[in-house]
């Protein structure tokens, strides 16, 4: 069984044509999806889209939107019908203040670990913040997802308890850092995803019917089954509790 940890089914083009691209990911074997949120303008249309079967949904509001605040009582509503918080994190790269981006994470790990649920973290360049963060308001469990950089970081990441998500950037072959990680990482702590649409396969875009693509690449990688990668990734979900 497939499961993608991480991709935006209420974002363009995926939304407009979900029943298509619904299809391709059963056929593809792609059982469960969990669709995180960017901001608060789209947690109605994510809430829509996890009363389907297979798909469940996180709520938070995205360090590239950091600026418009977050509703903490709407997010707690909101997250009685969520298998995460997220998508939330830092991001160094973007040009929204960082002590907004601190504040806003900040406030949203606080109430994840007080309602119990894991995290999915979205980082760029802001490793260090992003690890005292965690250190100060450990979660019950997170996903550093789309990690790309090499197994120095992630370890870091691991000895906090994150697990560490690979999506489509392995897929290429020059990404050395990551496929190192890939090689590296503790069978129960990784999980696969696609970040659809946001990041392509090598060759081209990505939806989460390209998910057997990073299956295969991180089976190779390691040198094990496709089928013995997809069980662990969907196993750790299922710890984790996003299924
Ligand atoms: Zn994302």
């Amino acid at each position: 069984m497939l499961t993608d940890t991480h991709c935006h089914l209420a974002d363009q083009p995926l939304f407009d044509d979900l029943p298509g691209v619904l299809e391709r990911a059963r056929n593809a074997g792609v059982k469960a999806m969990v669709v995180p949120s960017s901001s608060m303008g789209d947690w109605e249309r994510v809430a829509s889209l996890a009363r389907r079967p297979g798909i469940t949904a996180a709520f938070g509001v995205h360090p590239w939107n950091a600026r418009e605040g977050v509703d903490l009582p709407s997010l707690r509503n909101r997250l009685a019908e969520a298998v995460a918080l997220g998508e939330v994190g830092l991001d160094w790269k973007v040009d929204v203040p960082r002590n907004i981006q601190m504040d806003c994470l900040e406030a949203q790990l606080i109430l994840a670990r007080e309602l119990g649920l894991p995290v999915l973290l979205h980082c760029r360049g802001a490793f260090n913040e992003l690890l005292e963060l965690l250190k100060a308001h450990p979660p019950k469990g997170a996903v550093i997802h789309a990690f790309s950089r090499g197994p120095e970081l992630m370890r870091r990441f691991l000895e906090q308890g994150c697990h560490i998500g690979f999506g489509g950037a392995v897929t290429r072959a020059g990404a050395g850092n990551a496929r190192a990680s890939v090689v590296e990482v503790p069978e129960d702590r990784f999980v696969l995803e696609t970040d659809a649409p946001w990041i392509g396969v090598e060759g081209g875009p990505s939806e989460p019917s390209s998910l057997p693509r990073v299956a295969g690449t991180v089976a190779f990688l390691r040198g094990v089954s496709r089928k013995r990668v997809e069980a662990a990734s969907s196993e750790s979900a299922d710890r984790l509790g996003l299924l």
